[in-house]
């Protein structure tokens, strides 16, 4: 089974940049009720997908206090628990992530690091890209920044069968 994930956020400066759980050196950072990391909300929206669970939305709703300020991880540990206890197994991520800037490409082996064991993968099981938007509408201007996931899971086999 498969599913699919989009985030954006707008970009403010001062705010400090979260991305695949990696916090990365920028003037500017997301405007968000968490901490923004589009990058983990796209793959939870992507896990939960595959899992027909709904969206973070749903799970962790911005109207909450108590997920004001949250870390992603800790959002997308709560999601993997989810996709378990509907007996499945992940088997890959692929992440996109859309920005001006900076380069993503030195973090990418971090992110990778940081997001495998909470994927219960192996590295080798979890891909993160990023691209441009070659300076087109606002995430071209630098004014926000979007990311893309899909994600395969199993159903988990019982021991029994
Ligand atoms: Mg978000």
């Amino acid at each position: 089974m498969i599913g699919f994930g989009y985030d954006i956020h707008r970009l403010a400066p001062g705010r400090k940049l979260m991305l695949g759980g990696v916090a990365i050196p920028f003037e500017k950072g997301p405007v968000a009720h968490s901490d923004g990391d589009v990058l983990v909300h796209a793959l939870c929206d992507a896990l939960l997908g595959a899992a027909a669970l709904g969206d973070i939305g749903k799970h962790f709703p911005d109207s909450a206090p108590e997920f004001k300020g949250v870390s992603s991880l800790d959002l997308l540990h709560r999601v993997v628990e989810l996709v378990h206890e509907k007996n499945y197994v992940i088997i890959n991520v692929d992440v996109t992530v859309v920005l001006e800037r900076p380069k993503i490409g030195p973090h990418v082996l971090q992110m990778t690091e940081t997001l495998a064991p909470v994927l219960q993968l192996s590295t080798g099981r979890v891909s993160i890209k990023a691209t441009t938007n070659e300076g087109f509408g606002g995430i071209g201007a630098g004014e926000a920044i979007a990311a893309f996931a899909v994600a395969q899971i199993e159903p988990a086999v019982s021991p029994h069968s």
